[in-house]
């Protein structure tokens, strides 16, 4: 987490600053910071809380300099409060630096600086970095830049790092492992680095990501030059970058997430174009094609991501045991890694993440890369970590996720797990080609369905004023259904702040019915298929202890109706492609659960999108 940016060039850097930040807060809020050099000087000033906070605290400030680094920090080591916000600065005030990742071997590097003279401003982990590239400056008599590259050669863990200094005032100098870098290469000799390419797209489209224990050396007069902590000379190399910059802002909703819940029907189509086509009846995942046949002859493939990722998982492992008949097993990637776990040669991890990012579910395909297994990742976010060390992937094309709570993502994820099972399934033969076209068809009838039941927003919003007050909520599905009341409770507690559970149904009478009573909302998916009867059974049992129910039914149910407090219609669909519909109501009523409580939609506290730190 923590969002960099920096830039050097000969426009006034802080306003470029500023902006970048502001679309880089989704990844922490808990302090802000700036460093610009003018003059011979280095300005820092930094603030607890938003970037607005630094905007005011700066409002009477020099913020004049062509070169500069700013940062918006989730803190790991360290409260989130003015002394520990990033930038760092050594004692002679020469230095500044910004950090995102952990050093993990901070403790010790801090305590042989404390014993060498060093003094320490804040409680951070970064702070070691800043006084032992001044130390190594000291000591080696090199310029920062070398010092840096001798620096990082003692440090474990993750790290983003970008570092300025008075002695060379034309020079910035950045650094990554683990965490993410991006440098945009500006049309009049400038530079822009961030933590993704939503400060840069409105100023270049030429980038160049970063790798692992990368150095990047850009200076006015020579341009940009990388190298290695080795210290060998790597070529730079430049990509195109995709990104529309309308998709960056909120287009007339009150919310970024607001706005991404009504993006499914798009995001969704998105993801379909060139990957399905119902009337010639294929589907075809370019990204995985080389690995398809050991798809089809896999035993079992384990999945592995964490938090919404996770439960999309969940229903890839319905969609691929259920379509291609392969076992599939679900994992908590922080779980799995720490785990022993077997993994044979061969063998198929597939990692699912939002920014592709995510520290631990990198953590568990290296792991599993180095065990011989076949890594494939599905990832939203083009060019990013993930998707990098992978041996092939899939992207989800939702386009730019800013809400911290993921919505379109899901959806997103869920529909590449669906298309990725059916065509193995039918490659596999485990599909009839009957069953196969009509999945198609139904498929494709999807984004239409979507804007379906975003068309009764207004009905669950009434809903939503209903249930607002609630401390407690429970969330019940069974089959494919039971990760959409995962991701359901999850939404809701993560936005509102509302404590809530996601069970299978038929587990409510093992322990949760206990909590039940006239002022528990108990959320239900209740669409018709399979288990219909047995959610039936269940949604009785909540009524016999008075707890009040909410049902997603399909529409035209009568059922349900009679006994719920509440329904939400959905379109019919396939069983199978029900969690893409049922997911939907529960992002509406979170979110307006959480506005009338007056929480911070879009920025909830104690959370951070792109989770890079372990
Ligand atoms: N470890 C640093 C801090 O706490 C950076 C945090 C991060 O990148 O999330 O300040």
């Amino acid at each position: 987490m923590c969002g960099i940016v920096a830039y050097i060039g000969k426009k006034e850097a802080y306003p470029i600053l500023i902006k970048g930040l502001q679309r880089l807060e989704y990844r922490g809020y808990d302090s802000a910071g700036v460093a610009l050099l003018s003059n011979g000087e280095l300005n820092l000033y930094k603030k607890q809380g938003k970037v607005a906070n630094l905007v005011d605290f700066a409002s009477d400030k020099n913020t004049t300099g062509q070169i500069g680094i700013a940062h918006t920090r989730w803190a790991t080591h360290g409260e989130p409060n003015d002394k520990n916000a990033h930038p760092h600065s050594s004692s002679n005030g020469n230095l500044a630096i910004i950090h995102n990742g952990i050093i993990e071997n901070y403790d010790v590097l801090k305590e042989e600086l404390i014993s060498r003279g060093y003094v320490f401003k804040s409680d951070t982990d970064t702070e070691v970095l800043v006084h032992l590239i001044d130390d190594i400056q000291k000591k080696e008599g090199v310029w920062f830049g070398e010092a840096l590259r001798i620096a990082l050669l003692s440090v474990t863990g993750a790290y983003a790092i970008v570092v300025i200094s008075k002695d060379k005032p034309d020079t910035i100098v950045a650094a990554r492992k683990s965490s993410p870098l991006v440098i945009g290469i500006g049309k009049e000799n400038d530079f822009y680095l961030a933590s993704d390419a939503t400060p840069i797209v409105e100023y270049t489209d030429q980038v160049v990501y970063m790798n692992d224990e990368e150095i990047a050396v850009i200076d006015l007069k020579d341009g940009m030059k990388l190298w290695n902590i080795q210290d060998e000379e790597k070529t730079p190399y430049v990509q195109h970058l995709e990104l529309q910059l309308e998709a960056l802002e909120k287009g007339g909703y009150e919310h970024f997430m607001l706005k991404e819940i009504h993006e499914q029907p798009r995001s969704i189509n998105d993801c379909f174009r060139g990957r399905l086509n119902a009337t010639e009846g294929w589907v075809e995942l370019g990204g995985i094609k080389d690995y398809e046949q050991q798809l089809i002859n896999a035993n079992r493939v384990v999945m592995v991501a964490c938090g919404t990722s996770w439960h999309a998982c969940l229903v890839g492992e319905y969609l691929f045991e259920d379509l291609a008949r392969i076992n599939v097993e679900v994992e908590y990637a922080s779980e799995f890694r720490y785990r022993n776990p077997i993994i044979n040669e061969g063998d198929i991890v597939i990692a699912v993440s939002q920014s592709g990012e995510t520290a631990d579910t990198m953590a568990a395909l290296e792991l599993a890369k180095s065990k011989g297994a076949i890594i494939l990742g599905i990832c939203n976010v083009v060019g990013s970590s993930i998707s990098r060390i992978t041996h092939a992937g899939s992207y989800t094309h939702a386009g730019p996720e800013i809400g911290v709570a993921s919505t379109k993502a899901f959806t997103a994820q869920v529909t590449v797990l669906t298309l990725m099972a059916l065509s193995i399934a039918h490659k596999k033969g485990t599909m009839n080609e009957t069953k196969f076209r009509t999945m198609l068809a139904e498929l494709e009838l999807i984004p239409d369905k979507v804007k379906k039941v975003l068309e009764n927003n207004a009905h669950i919003e009434r809903i939503a004023a209903e249930y607002k007050d609630a401390t407690n909520a429970l969330y019940l599905g069974r089959g494919s259904s039971f990760p959409v009341a995962l991701e359901g409770a999850l939404k809701l507690k993560e936005i509102s702040y509302i404590h809530a559970e996601g069970y299978p149904a038929a587990e409510m009478k093992h322990g949760p019915i206990a909590l039940i009573d006239e002022a528990m909302p108990v959320f239900v998916v209740a669409t018709k298929g399979t288990s219909y009867e047995k959610v039936v059974s269940n949604i009785q049992e909540v009524k016999a202890r008075k707890g009040k129910i909410i049902a997603i039914v399909t529409e035209g149910d009568e059922q349900v109706k009679l006994m719920a407090d509440h329904i939400i219609e959905i379109p019919d669909t396939d069983e199978h492609l029900v969690p893409l519909l049922a997911t939907v109501p529960f992002q509406l009523l979170s979110y307006h659960m959480a506005v009338m409580r007056g929480c911070n939609v879009d920025q909830p506290r104690n959370l951070a999108k792109s989770v890079t730190v372990e």
